[in-house]
């Protein structure tokens, strides 16, 4: 047997990699086990979020979204830069040492805090041990008193679309393109559809999206989706709803795909396929036969509000348990995590979680949307905003989108924010901690904001909620 730890993490996502920070912070004796091998065969801290996920794909979409304002929006505003062309080798480069820099800086961090980093796949036996199984096929058991499995998911795949080598991909072959094929078809136009598909589009793609779906995004306030699915439908994402994948063909290098809509069978060329159509927990060969820790109907690690699985000091947090697959809220389980098994009280307002999809304009939200809320039978108000009445957007030469403030309207207490808009990632934070703080709209509109900036937005949607905003014509009657 070799050594004892008081805490061994097994992943280091954002949600493991945190624990095992937090929980060395914290005085405990950490490990934290990542079997991730990047392409040089070196373990690599940082799971799918630093590696093919969140840090990658945004280091794409800010690079082409910059070549789209040079090319497209720069002479409007008074910047002549004549032929703007973009250099994809450079632009992945860019991507790769941005994720280098990432991962490393999480190793980094593991030396600091002293949580000792396990090189290979680890395996929950029973009583409070993990089997190692290194690089070279050697085993190694530890025993430790508290398990914390974090071991991620990936993406979902469909039979209709297999994925085949360099035609039929899933987001992280999406990230390698090493051209922008001509005509890309993604399936699923949720949050990485939505994304990966705007950066091949600016890149040169015609991209066309099937939905299985008759609705767009409806975890978000429709008329937030209404206006993205417009604004993003003008810059050439073709959005077909209500497109259910049933075959796909290769040959001579394109894929043929097949689809039912309202209209019946239909089928459309593509150079290239994205198939986007969610992700599962990732739990394969992670649980002893005889570890006991059970799975719900759905294979996700079956936990409690507080992240506890059916055995006593094994723990789950993150991607691979119940609830949005987000690297905050796996981050924030992490830290509740490593805090209960402290001996401190901690628990997560899963309420207060926020979402984003990088577009642009960016669309952001936490808590219910309008629908959500009619649905559930509450009584609400709302007040919205557009930002082309924002001094700032409009100096940003960003005057697209709105804010929506949701509020019961009994208690006057926020139940959601939804936006789209430019920075609206940055902007949902003051929703957040609204929320958090369980703040009335007129909190928020009796809050002094600082001018100009869009954030602005945010303060007059909470002045609408109640018809006392100042700088829209058609306001509601002042009470
Ligand atoms: P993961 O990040 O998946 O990490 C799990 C780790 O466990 C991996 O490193 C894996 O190798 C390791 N592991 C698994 N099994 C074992 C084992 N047996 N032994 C050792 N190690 C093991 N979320 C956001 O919040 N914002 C975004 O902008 C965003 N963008 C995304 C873009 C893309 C293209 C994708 C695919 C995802 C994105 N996500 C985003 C989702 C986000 O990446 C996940 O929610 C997050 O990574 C989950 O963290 P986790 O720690 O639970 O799991
Ligand atoms: P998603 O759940 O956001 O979207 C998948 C979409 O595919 C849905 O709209 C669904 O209706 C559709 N779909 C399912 N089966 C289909 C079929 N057969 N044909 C056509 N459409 C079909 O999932 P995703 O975009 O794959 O992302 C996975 C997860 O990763 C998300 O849940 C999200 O939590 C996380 N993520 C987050 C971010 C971010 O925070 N910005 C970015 C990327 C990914």
């Amino acid at each position: 047997m070799a050594d004892k730890f008081d805490v061994i993490v097994i992943g280091a996502g954002p949600g493991g990699y945190v624990a095992a920070i937090r929980a060395a912070q914290l005085g405990l004796k950490t490990a934290c086990v990542e079997k991730w091998v990047n392409k040089e065969g070196k373990t690599v801290h940082g799971g799918t979020c630093l590696n093919v996920g969140c840090i990658p794909s945004k280091a794409l979409l800010e690079t082409s979204h910059k070549f789209v304002e040079a090319r497209d929006h720069y002479a409007e505003i008074g910047i002549e830069v004549g032929d703007v062309s973009a250099n994809i080798a450079k632009m992945l480069e860019f991507k790769e040492s941005v994720v280098t820099k990432n991962v490393g800086g999480i190793s980094a961090l593991f030396k600091a805090n002293g949580v000792t980093a396990l090189e290979g796949t680890g395996k929950v036996l029973s009583n409070s041990k993990v089997e190692v199984t290194g690089k070279d096929g050697g085993k190694q058991t530890y025993e430790a008193d508290n398990i914390i499995i974090a071991s991620g998911s990936v993406p979902v795949e469909i039979p209709p679309t297999p994925l085949t080598e360099g035609l039929i991909v899933d987001s992280a072959g999406a990230l390698e393109f090493t051209e922008a094929p001509k005509r890309l078809g993604v399936i699923g136009a949720g949050v990485i559809g939505l994304e990966l598909g705007s950066v091949w589009s600016r890149m040169g793609s015609e991209v066309t999206m099937l939905e299985a779906m008759d609705s767009f995004l409806p975890m978000v306030d429709q008329a937030i989706a209404k206006e993205t699915q417009k604004l993003l439908g003008k810059q050439g994402l073709d959005i077909k709803l209500g497109a259910r994948v049933t075959g796909s063909e290769v040959k001579d290098d394109e894929v043929v795909v097949k689809y039912t809509d309202s209209e019946g069978e239909q089928q459309q060329t593509f150079d290239k396929v994205i198939v986007c159509v969610g992700r599962r927990p990732y739990t394969q060969g992670i649980l002893d036969d005889d570890a006991g820790v059970k799975l719900d109907e759905r294979g996700f690690i079956f936990v409690d509000d507080q992240c506890r699985t059916s055995v006593p000091g094994v723990y789950a947090i993150g991607d691979c348990v119940r609830g949005q697959m987000l690297a905050h809220k796996a981050s924030e389980e992490g830290v509740m995590v490593a805090d209960i098994i402290a001996g401190h009280k901690a628990e997560i307002n899963y309420e207060a979680i926020p979402c984003v999809i990088y577009t642009a304009p960016e669309v952001a939200w936490v808590g219910m949307n309008e629908q959500q809320a009619k649905a559930e039978g509450i009584e609400i108000k709302t007040g919205s905003f557009p930002f082309s009445a924002n001094g700032r957007a409009l100096a940003n030469n960003a005057p697209e989108g709105m804010a929506k403030v949701i509020a019961d309207a009994e208690t006057d207490r926020i139940l959601g924010v939804h936006i789209v808009s430019q920075h609206a990632g940055e902007l949902i934070a003051q929703g957040v901690i609204a929320m958090e703080f369980g703040s009335s709209a007129e909190d928020l509109a009796l809050t002094c904001y600082a001018h100009p900036t869009t954030a602005e937005a945010i303060h007059e949607a909470a002045l609408a909620v109640s018809g006392h905003a100042i700088h829209m014509a058609n306001r509601k009657k002042r009470k």
